[in-house]
């Protein structure tokens, strides 16, 4: 199933999309009395999922603007750096790393972070460049993870009980501000940092463990990878994340980014106005930003 947030008519609205991305019909006008966002449909999907067939042709979705599938998380999401071996590599010999111990190649255990709310945009929405404070814009596209079933103490072997389904996301970096501040938190988060979407796909039809990650910058391919190469995989990332803090529903963990970021190239190549950043993950989607003012 594929599920996305959408304005019509000025109004937002969560809704079916068909597999084809041309149809939609709204969760409300499929189950009545539903108005609730995202979250809220991850929260009651056990009560409503059998309900969420159309009976009807839908509506085009070109007449609808496509949001971020999770534009008002109750946390911040969830986020695992140096999460592939190729990108720890080249992440360490960039000399943007002032995370990383001496000649470490891989982290001995997932490196977590967190991006607010503040930051998602949507699809199509231009990202801001923050001239003020940062020119070492740079992308990097990941897997996010939707949690569906609240838990604390999640095992691996339960953990996959425990995915909704999975996104797109552009964990968007101001390198000079991650190495300046040493934490990771301020140069991940500025204002338009979090592309998300177009859609959440429900786990029944993805297999979030064996996935292409593909990232195109104006039309060159610069990252194409599997998760399936993930160091930490989804399941370990639940045990790890839930062992201390319970996971809930709706929540979002962006799952790493694969080598071929800006900074892996010598000279490094930044992002400027007007480059386009557009990722695809199999089966998941396609989310494109361009860089804006
Ligand atoms: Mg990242």
């Amino acid at each position: 199933m594929k599920l996305a947030n959408l304005r019509v008519a000025g109004q937002k609205v969560v809704a079916l999309v068909d597999s084809d991305s041309e149809t939609f019909w709204s969760i409300g006008a499929l189950v009545p009395g539903f108005s609730g966002d995202m979250v809220q449909l991850v929260q009651q999907y056990p009560d409503l999922k059998a309900d969420l067939k159309p009976k009807t042709s839908g509506t085009p979705l070109s007449g609808a603007e496509v949001l971020a599938p999770i534009d008002q998380p109750r946390r911040n999401i969830f986020c695992v750096g140096k999460n592939y071996h190729e990108h720890a590599a080249e992440f360490q010999n960039s000399g943007f790393d002032s995370s990383a111990q001496n000649g470490e190649h891989a982290p001995e255990a997932p490196v977590l972070f967190t991006k607010p709310a503040s930051a998602i945009i949507g699809p199509g929405e231009k990202i801001p460049r923050h001239t003020s404070v940062t020119s070492q814009l740079d992308y990097e596209a990941e897997l996010g993870v939707v949690i569906g079933k609240a838990g604390r103490n999640i095992s691996k072997a339960n953990a996959m009980d425990h995915v909704f389904g999975y996104t797109v996301i552009n964990d968007f970096t101001a390198r000079d501000l991650q190495k300046l501040h040493r934490q990771w938190f301020l140069g991940k988060s500025l204002d338009g940092f979090c592309p998300m979407g177009p859609y959440v796909v429900t786990a029944d039809e993805v297999d979030g463990q064996n996935i292409d990650v593909k990232c195109w910058v104006n039309g060159e391919l610069r990252q194409n990878s599997n998760t399936s190469q993930l160091i930490f995989d989804i399941p370990t990332l639940i045990e790890t994340l839930s062992a201390g803090i319970e996971l809930q529903p709706g929540d979002v963990i962006a799952t790493g980014t694969p080598a071929g970021v800006g900074i892996g190239f010598t000279p490094p190549r930044f992002l400027q106005k007007g480059d386009v950043v557009r990722i695809e993950i199999e089966n998941v989607g396609v989310l494109e930003n361009e860089v804006g003012e």
